[in-house]
């Protein structure tokens, strides 16, 4: 296992920067860390002293404006604080960069401040009032790990919640250039370390700048020593002196030493990008494509939001380990990320509703589960709960029985409208029909569909979920059908509300348009989606043993409830058999088998290898019943790779849902690799 892997901390809370407010001459108060004694910034002047110490020690002005890769540049800060140096890198950017050029800005934060406290602190800026709003908007809960915002049409922030050398050695990406900013060496020792200015080394760009307040003795030898070179300049206002330097040569990312399977494939041009499947998964990574400027078309049998997308309402819900593992970070990350992302494309919330869920323990086995959960993971109450009875019945809105987790994040969405509004960004193109084979010409991808036309593109992203693995090159993904059906009742009047989304052995949502829905039934390897009255029986008997009490309310309102009745919907979804998404690029089988095959002999000899894949084709598939939480951040993962961008997860996290991860699991173990269910290829 890597280091980087053990840095991976349990799902968990970060405790909140303590500020006063100190008074200064000019009068205004301005904010002082109780923890550490020290300022974030000189209210007098600490615009100024921002544009000084890091933009024009990065000589950020000229680079923007000479910036014209079609990769965004790369800003990574070690200490956010009020977000004042970057709202300043920003707006720099805008001053100078030509229109087409995009900005990626990351920093850490072990101590964020509270979304008010940030809000006082910057409007002490009125000109940066405009940049402030979307990140107050945005601002993330105080959970550890990345958390991706948009900031605006080109330019985004990923705040990595947690320790700056911790989480700069967990980052998947590279920087142009460096702020070197926290409190003074001598008020916070502990971030000034070796660990922190080798992370940086490591993930910088050759010529990556760096620029810092301090002059400090330990911060020049740690950079020196890391293979920065730096030189005094001028400091700001009574600071004599700062420092500015660059690497030539950054060392080489040794992370993927032991897994040398998942080093990503090199950057290649995409400027076209075909994506197959209009559901959530390939309508959200065709809309996370175009906003980049990337020309999608977006290719469905059915159009957008068919098959296991097609429903009018579907919960917005993870359901995590009582033991943290990869999959509970994702699927957290996943919800917090979908969260802010349809806040941001959807604030009238005509597609989505935050109106919680509660995940009830109907069995002792399941409240045993709940209670090692909630041990096991210091998590902010906003982000999830443990509730009795009487408070699950008060959110509910309906007399409930169980205990239970509650989720204020989670809520319902209405995903086939959803994917509908996705489909219809600028720089998308649908095209009807089905994709019958793929092949990779010189340096393109010609994709032939079932009426004979044949579509060119630079790169291809497969996303039909169990239909994933249906071609030549993606044949040894293993996927597996899994049929789910509906139920939806027309409500009479009078008809009793629910307040949250109520999860248990299925789940039902807050009425929609007059009209409740809950399932789904799960029934593994059947792949067919005619609706079936056994399956609305099996719905409605579930949601009598969940919730009597609405049943019987129901029943007395004149509800319809008999199988015979209901209206429904059924689908087929996908699952990996370890139950994570495939989100990434797909291996060339043949190649690995060849690569790695020494592996089942003895898996300690790992070759010096890197992955071979199947140059820009890419997967975003098995989102199982979870897709509303885990597509929208694999579909920004496809794209940051695509793209050449840092990516919105931890390093082990991007591996652990690498298309690839059971393909060399079984080559270790020396199975035979899977097979897909059809070729059509
Ligand atoms: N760049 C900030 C701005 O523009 O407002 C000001 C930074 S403030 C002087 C220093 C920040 O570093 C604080 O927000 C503090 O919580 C954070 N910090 C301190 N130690 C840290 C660590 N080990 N890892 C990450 N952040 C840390």
């Amino acid at each position: 296992m890597s280091a980087a892997r053990d840095a991976l901390p349990a799902l968990c809370g970060l405790t909140h920067a303590e500020l006063t407010w100190r008074q200064h001459e000019d009068g205004e108060p301005a904010p002082h860390s109780t923890a550490f004694d020290d300022v974030y910034f000189s209210r007098h002047d600490g615009r100024a002293e921002s544009e000084h110490v890091f933009i024009a020690a990065n000589d950020l002005p000229r680079r923007f404006r000479d910036w014209r890769a079609s990769r965004p540049f790369v800003i990574a800060e070690t200490g956010f604080g009020t977000g004042l140096n970057m709202l300043c890198a920003w707006a720099c950017f805008d001053a100078h960069a030509p229109p087409q050029a995009r900005l990626h800005l990351v920093s850490t934060e072990k101590f964020p401040l509270r979304r008010d406290d940030l809000a006082r602190a910057l409007s002490a800026w009125p000109d940066l009032a405009p940049r402030a709003a979307p990140l107050i908007a945005q601002w993330p809960e105080a959970v550890a790990g990345v958390h991706r915002l948009w900031l605006d049409h080109r330019v985004t922030l990923d705040l990595h919640f947690g320790d700056a050398s911790q989480r700069l050695a967990l980052l998947d990406g590279q920087v142009d250039a460096w702020f070197l900013d926290g409190f003074a060496p001598a008020k916070n020792p502990e971030m000034w370390q070796a660990a922190l200015f080798e992370a940086m080394a490591a993930r910088s760009r050759p010529g990556a700048t760096l620029a810092t307040f301090t002059c400090a003795g330990i911060v020049k030898r740690g950079l020196a020593a890391a293979g920065f070179h730096w030189r005094k300049v001028p400091g700001f206002g009574r600071k004599r002196e700062m420092l500015a330097g660059e690497i030539a040569t950054p060392p080489e990312d040794g992370r993927r030493r032991h897994t040398p399977w998942f080093v990503p494939p090199a950057a290649a041009p995409a400027r076209h990008v075909a994506v197959i499947g209009a559901g959530i998964a390939g309508a959200s990574t065709a809309a996370a494509l175009a906003r980049r400027g990337v020309t999608v078309t977006l290719i469905d049998r059915e159009g957008p939001g068919s098959g296991g997308s097609g429903n009018a309402q579907g919960a917005l819900y993870v359901k995590l380990a009582a033991d943290t593992n990869d999959q509970s970070r994702v699927y957290l990350a996943g919800l917090l990320c979908s969260r802010r992302w349809l806040a941001m494309l959807d604030p009238q919330g005509e597609l989505w509703q935050p109106c919680g869920v509660l995940q009830l323990a109907t069995s002792d086995k399941e409240q045993r589960r709940q209670t090692r959960f909630l041990a096991h993971h210091p998590l902010p109450e906003s982000v999830v709960r443990g509730v009795s009875p009487t408070t699950a019945s008060r959110l509910a809105g309906t007399p409930i029985d169980h205990p239970g987790l509650d989720y204020p994040q989670a809520g319902w969405v209405r995903p086939a409208a959803l994917c509908a509004r996705l489909a219809a960004q600028p720089g998308i193109r649908i095209r009807r029909g089905e994709v019958v084979a793929l092949q990779r010409n010189a340096a393109a991808w010609s994709l032939t569909l079932a009426d004979g036309e044949r579509l060119g593109a630079d790169q291809v992203v497969i996303a039909t979920a169990a239909r994933a693995n249906r071609f030549a090159h993606s044949a040894t993904l293993p996927l597996q059908p899994v049929r789910g059906q509906i139920s939806q009742l027309p409500l009479p009047p009078g008809a009793p509300s629910l307040g949250r989304v109520i999860c248990a052995g299925g789940y039902v949502s807050p009425p929609l348009h007059g009209v409740l829905t809950f399932g789904a039934t799960f029934a593994p390897r059947e792949g067919d989606s005619e609706l079936r009255d056994a399956d609305h029986a099996a719905n409605l008997a579930e949601l009598e043993a969940t919730l009597p009490a609405l049943v019987a309310a129901l029943r007395e309102a004149g509800a319809k409830l008999d199988p015979e009745q209901l209206q429904g919907r059924a689908a087929v979804r996908a699952a990996s058999p370890d139950k994570s998404p495939y989100a990434g690029p797909l291996p060339d089988a043949a190649a690995w088998q060849a690569d790695y095959a020494c592996l089942a002999k003895d898996a300690s000899r790992v070759p010096a290898l890197p992955g071979r894949h199947h140059t820009g084709l890419w997967v975003s598939a098995a989102h199982g019943s979870r897709g509303l939480a885990s597509a929208p951040l694999c579909a920004e993962l496809l794209a940051s790779r695509i793209c050449d961008e840092p990516l919105p997860l931890e390093q082990p996290l991007v591996d652990h849902l690498h298309p690839g991860r059971r393909l060399i699991r079984d080559l270790i173990q020396g199975k035979p690799p899977a097979r897909g269910v059809g070729n059509s290829a």
